[in-house]
């Protein structure tokens, strides 16, 4: 295909505003896909995509499509996550394609990611059409939206489109404006191969696949190519496209979005944005790369089962082969044995990954406390990433401590204001900015990550009723009053629900977790006290009376298989209950004891 008639284009828009359900119909329409093999959300594949309704893989389709100026076209479309967790995967999209359709839903208006992905796409230096979603709604109010889009985001919306992704209005509409407003790709078939590394996973048939753009140059079955950052050689097994499944062609020319498969053996020996040449009569220069995602959560994963944890090295290796930005190394817990200390990109992820692991391979989990990375100052001068409290050193070794923190940006109608400004200032929130746009107010604060990657979305969902958008970019670390809180159970330290506060919340957070922990925990035959400490000082305790009846002593002598009914219902009970010295602590407790309300 000449350049002239290729057009790629990436979709973004806020979570839920139909960017996946837009992709459907611009698949439908084009008869990409035949009507009996259609079904919702085709692009998203995985099964806790289609469970929850999102997208978390960016995915790839070629669409052919006849304009009205007779000429036939090949568009490239790439489905984006609208989550802010997965915003890597937008940006590298981005880099792959010429512009973007900015979808709003017409009912709801510009919303933080809305905004996050406008400043992406300015940045990547992109083409953007403005569509307006679901006018098939009675709340529909495009010229409100429209006018929004002026305000907020400041770029022309008299070109808008109005669209109704579910059922069908304005979809040729957004096909012509495609053809007719985005540019052509550009780039020199006779200069050497620089194509893109857009994106690589893990597949059980064809092992590692590499999604491609072509910059400049052919790219052949057969080609030997080199990796120019990781110097990796390999030879060209399969070339193909996605319709969306998988079309061997023979090769991809400039402007050209496709796959190929080398023999590769881990994806993490594909760096994603690493320029792909030929192996003879390479390009010199590779492109401008683009930053890797860094894992900023970290969490501890142990198997229930400490019998499971062969099964659990094996999941988690798995799962990393497809997901270079997932990180993990081995980690030993007192109390919790051997698990896996793991890094995601955050809360989003980290769920993902631990419903993954406890459904795909059958392994229940006991997950610790989010923790972000801190650095800590030692006195005699050296510097250590923490990951891990429970690996905090002694505080009188410390000099001082430093914390991530990142700039929020809030969107929220006015009368919820109030609300989001308090939680923002209860998370030790610092504000930055505060406009008005209609009647939706948008907030940018300085907050500490360590406040937000636990409960913050939800909170902020709950007390907004669901309103309020958030976004945010991790902005640097700063010097802070932090501390170590401990949990002491029976007497006992737990480790696993060690966690860093900032000194003056921390008798707060204490009460808070000694409470939840007090509900948690099932009584025992004996008294158990609960306490959180700093140092050696405790801050804060409570404590779970005794069981008042010995339930099994009853038993003795009596109904033998009442006794026995019994002490089967603890054993399934205990399967999710980790011993700590003498108490059981369900595995929930490690989860829920943070979530403070
Ligand atoms: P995404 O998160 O942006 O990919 O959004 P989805 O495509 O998953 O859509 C979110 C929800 O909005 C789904 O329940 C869709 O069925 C619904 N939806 C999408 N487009 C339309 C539309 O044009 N009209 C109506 N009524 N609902 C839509
Ligand atoms: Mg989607």
């Amino acid at each position: 295909t000449p350049l002239s008639h290729i057009r790629n284009f990436s979709i973004v828009a806020h979570i839920d505003h139909g960017k996946s359900t837009l992709a459907d119909r611009l698949i439908q329409s084009t008869n990409t896909v035949a009507d009996r093999d259609m079904k919702a959300q085709l692009l998203d594949t995985m099964d806790i995509e289609r469970e929850r309704g999102i997208t978390i893989k960016a995915n790839t389709v070629r669409i052919d499509f006849r304009a009205a100026d007779g000429e036939d076209y090949v568009l490239n479309l790439i489905d984006t996550p609208g989550h802010v967790d997965f915003a890597y995967e937008v940006s590298r999209s981005m880099r792959a394609v010429e512009g973007s359709l900015l979808v709003v839903d017409s009912t709801q208006g510009v919303e933080a990611q809305t905004l996050a992905n406008v400043y992406q796409a300015i940045d990547a230096d992109h083409e953007l059409i403005p569509v307006l979603n679901k006018i098939d709604l009675p709340a529909s109010d495009c010229d409100r939206v429209a006018e929004q889009i002026e305000d907020v985001i400041g770029i022309d919306a008299s070109g808008a489109i109005a669209v109704s992704a579910k059922t069908g209005v304005g979809i040729t509409e957004t096909l012509e404006a495609i053809v007719q407003h985005l540019p052509a790709p550009t780039g020199d078939i006779d200069a050497p191969l620089k194509a893109m590394l857009v994106d690589s996973w893990y597949d059980s048939y064809l092992g590692v696949v590499v999604l491609v753009r072509i910059m400049d140059g052919v790219l052949k079955k057969g080609d030997k190519i080199r990796m120019m950052q990781t110097g990796a050689s390999y030879g060209v097994d399969r070339i193909g496209v996605f319709r969306p499944q998988m079309q061997n062609i023979d090769a991809l020319g400039p402007g050209e979005i496709g796959f190929i498969t080398a023999s590769i053996k881990q994806v993490r020996d594909t760096k994603v944005g690493d320029t792909i040449t030929h192996e003879k009569k390479g390009a010199e220069e590779p492109l401008p790369g683009f930053a890797p995602s860094q894992p900023v959560v970290f969490c501890g994963l142990f198997p229930v089962d400490s019998a499971e944890f062969e099964d659990m090295r094996d999941a988690i290796e798995k799962l990393a082969l497809n997901d270079a930005s997932f990180s993990y190394e081995m980690e030993t817990s007192a109390a919790l044995g051997f698990g896996f200390r793991c890094g995601f990109l955050g809360l989003l992820h980290l769920e993902v990954i631990r419903d993954r692991i406890e459904r795909e391979y059958d392994i229940e989990l006991i997950t610790t406390a989010p923790s972000v990375i801190y650095h800590v100052y030692m006195r005699d001068g050296t510097k250590i990433d923490l990951h891990n409290p429970a690996d905090m050193p002694d505080m009188t070794l410390v000099d001082h401590l430093e914390e991530p923190r990142i700039k929020a940006t809030i969107l929220v109608p006015d009368e919820y204001l109030g609300d989001v400004l308090k939680l923002c200032q209860d998370r030790r929130g610092i504000q930055m900015d505060l406009t008005y746009a209609g009647s939706r107010a948008m907030a940018v604060y300085d907050l500490p990550l360590n406040e937000v990657v636990f409960d913050f979305y939800d909170r902020l969902k709950s007390v907004t009723k669901g309103y309020a958008s958030f976004d945010y970019n991790l902005e640097g670390y700063r010097q802070d009053n932090l501390v170590k809180m401990s949990i002491l159970v029976n007497d006992e330290p737990v480790d696993a629900l060690s966690m860093m506060v900032h000194r003056d919340r921390a008798e707060m957070r204490g009460r808070a977790m000694c409470e939840k922990l007090k509900e948690l925990i099932p009584r025992h035959m004996f008294k158990i006290p609960i306490q959180a400490a700093i140092g050696g000082k405790v801050i804060a305790r409570e404590t779970l009376s005794a069981m008042r009846k010995d339930v099994t002593a009853k038993c003795y002598g009596g109904d033998a298989t009442r006794k026995r009914k019994l002490l089967d219902k603890q054993k399934a009970g205990k399967k999710k209950m980790r011993q700590f010295g003498k108490v059981d602590i369900p595995q929930e407790a490690f989860i829920s004891a943070l979530k403070m309300d």
